[in-house]
């Protein structure tokens, strides 16, 4: 009897769904609103899109502070639309912070350099800068055209994290390009992580980190975790401490994201 009765309201649910199939029409899952925004993409004559913030637009390093003195101008050296690295001025960040962002950089290490390893070009960019000195989240900058490290360490890694899926390196004297998606941690008011970060990089086009969820900021030495919290934080252009020559930076823009 109570197969019957289960047996009965399964066919009485099965008519329903078919009449609402056969009544179903394809404008019942389109969506018109809202529209999203209008954004004019990077064309020739221009280097970034239309909402994007221009972080190094070849002249100016009005969006840059240091970082040892967040008052102070950064001091890095612009010529010819070029920002090299001033190893005496230290390390450099955003005046601006943000949370969620969409960021297009380029990057070159200069020819000829004689050193070896962590010591080639090395450089980098904080995603979120969470202090002084090489507190953040580390995305590397080295040459790794022909160049052994350990692999956690070589440009494209997420330092100490995770290496890229694959070395898409140019030589050092070409300009390279990094394009980033940057998804912030997020921290419950009593500092408790609720959501991890989380980041996609593009090197020179090519897919080398994949929505990776990072264990917290980079850390040298012993095993990443998330600290303190923080919100939205600056992003910071690393000046390694090693001796070979300076690196190069153009191009750099940011596309701000919702939450
Ligand atoms: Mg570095």
């Amino acid at each position: 009897m109570k197969n019957r009765i289960l047996l009965i309201i399964a066919l009485i649910i099965g008519c329903i769904y078919s009449v609402e199939a056969q009544n179903a029409k394809p404008e019942d899952t389109e969506v018109w609103s809202p529209v999203p925004a209008v954004v004019t993409p990077v064309m020739a004559g221009t280097n970034a899109p239309s909402d994007a913030i221009i972080l190094f637009d070849g002249k100016s390093l009005d969006q840059w502070a240091s970082v040892k003195d967040t008052t102070a101008p950064a001091n890095w050296l612009v010529s010819n639309k070029v920002l090299t690295v001033n190893k005496s001025a230290g390390n450099i960040q955003t005046k601006r912070s943000f949370g969620n962002y969409q960021l297009h950089i380029e990057w070159k290490i200069p020819e000829n350099i004689k050193e070896e390893g962590q010591s080639k070009g090395n450089s980098g960019i904080f995603l979120a800068s969470t202090g002084r000195g090489d507190d953040g989240y580390e995305l590397q900058i080295l040459d790794s055209y022909d160049n052994k490290t350990y692999v956690n360490g070589q440009a494209g890694s997420i330092y100490k994290q995770f290496p890229p899926l694959v070395n898409a390196s140019k030589k050092p004297g070409e300009w390279q390009s990094y394009d980033i998606i940057w998804t912030a941690p997020v921290f419950n008011p009593d500092g408790v992580l609720r959501t991890p970060a989380y980041v996609t990089v593009l090197h020179n086009g090519v897919l080398i980190q994949n929505n990776v969820e990072l264990q917290g900021p980079t850390k040298y030495i012993g095993k990443a975790s998330y600290g303190k919290a923080h919100g939205a934080s600056p992003i910071k252009l690393q000046s390694h401490g090693d001796p070979s020559k300076p690196i190069s930076f153009r191009n750099i823009w940011v596309r701000e994201l919702g939450s």
